[in-house]
């Protein structure tokens, strides 16, 4: 295989048995070339330089449209193309393998307002990211050839977001990536196992123990998982056993709509900063699979430790080893449990 061609492909790695994604096009990226160090100060809600800001020019010469409420595209530079790539050689050792990797970026912006956040948005602005990040799911993982949509959010400088402008991505695949096959395994077994829905069961455990869970509405429950790495990382699962969002009902999006807002402004609130993280959502992949075993939930990975400007490193140790942590899943669940639900910085 010319593996030095052009093409997005994944490799697997032997040792971890575990694949990466190649993207080699992508070296073309403007890196940070069109909003950089120009990001206007938070609090602007209209930024001249930002590629996502109603009716301004994106870097790959699109125009934004003067959009209200939400707004998807398909990424300018997308680390994933549609595109099937041409004749795969075989490979010259079976410990060099590789396979061509299809798929479709998106971006979701949230709101047209720049200096917004999914914690300072209504609960009925953010319904609207719900309905649109069902929406794409649909249409997505409707398409024959996909077989997962990755729904993910990188929030703030420290996790490497580019543009503080309120938005998401969709990153849909021809495979289902490892994190999502790890725990479609994990699911599956314990479902063959047991007969009954691991998140189903973990979620009875959780409300038997009440160490953990930071707050529940009727339909979600907000919980600092019993196998949290992260030191304020957060699970939060639907209370019905569902696979995905085009299966949560009216009142399921209100109330995720609800949790989200809650969450991250729990977030915000326990450092006084607008709080980073990378959170997402994992669903059922859309591949041609029943998936009984399936139970939606959304992960919460956010870096800070101390303060504001402290944050955990995943080094060492950790990455030779595995993961550490100081904080007690127990203590980060009661510290999020008192934070207030009124963010500390209004909007105006
Ligand atoms: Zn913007
Ligand atoms: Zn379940
Ligand atoms: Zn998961």
């Amino acid at each position: 295989m010319e593996t030095k061609g052009q093409f997005v492909h994944r490799r697997w790695n032997p040792l971890r048995q575990s694949w990466v994604l190649v993207s080699p096009h992508r070296t073309e990226r403007p890196w940070q070339g069109e909003v950089g160090q120009k990001a206007a100060p938070s609090g602007v809600a209209y930024d001249p330089q930002c590629y996502l800001c109603p009716g301004n020019q994106r870097a790959g010469g699109a125009v934004n449209p003067a959009y209200e409420g939400i707004y998807s595209f398909v990424n300018d530079y997308a680390a994933l193309l549609p595109e099937s790539p041409v004749d795969v050689e075989a490979p010259v050792s079976p410990l060099l393998v590789a396979e061509p990797a299809r798929g479709l970026c998106k971006v979701l912006c949230y709101h047209p307002d720049h200096s917004l956040t999914l914690a300072c948005m209504t609960r009925e602005e953010i319904r609207q990211v719900v309905d649109g990040w069902t929406r794409e799911t649909l249409d997505i993982g409707g398409l024959e050839w996909i077989e997962y949509v990755q729904i993910f959010e990188n929030r703030g400088a420290m996790m490497g977001a580019s543009n503080p402008h309120p938005h998401g991505q969709i990153w849909s695949t021809g495979f289902v990536p490892d994190e999502p096959a790890a725990e479609t395994q994990a699911q599956r077994d314990h479902l063959a196992r047991t007969g009954r829905c691991l998140l189903c069961e973990y979620m009875a455990a959780e409300q038997a123990a009440q160490e953990r869970i930071i707050f529940e509405n009727e339909h979600f429950m907000a919980l600092v998982p019993w196998w949290a790495v992260w030191p304020f990382e957060v699970l939060l699962v639907s209370r019905r056993h569902l696979g995905a969002l085009p299966q949560l009902n009216e009142e399921e999006r209100d109330r995720l709509a609800d949790t989200l807002k809650r969450l991250t402004t729990r977030f915000d609130n326990l450092f006084e900063t607008s709080f980073p993280y990378t959170m997402g959502f994992h669903q059922s992949p859309t591949d041609k699979d029943e998936h009984p075993e399936w139970h939606f939930h959304a992960h919460f990975y956010p870096p800070l430790l101390r303060s504001a400007t402290v944050r955990k490193f995943m080094v060492g140790f950790e990455m030779l080893g595995m993961p550490q942590r100081d904080i007690t899943p127990e203590e980060a669940a009661r510290r999020l449990r008192v934070a207030s639900e009124g963010h500390f910085r209004p909007r105006a």
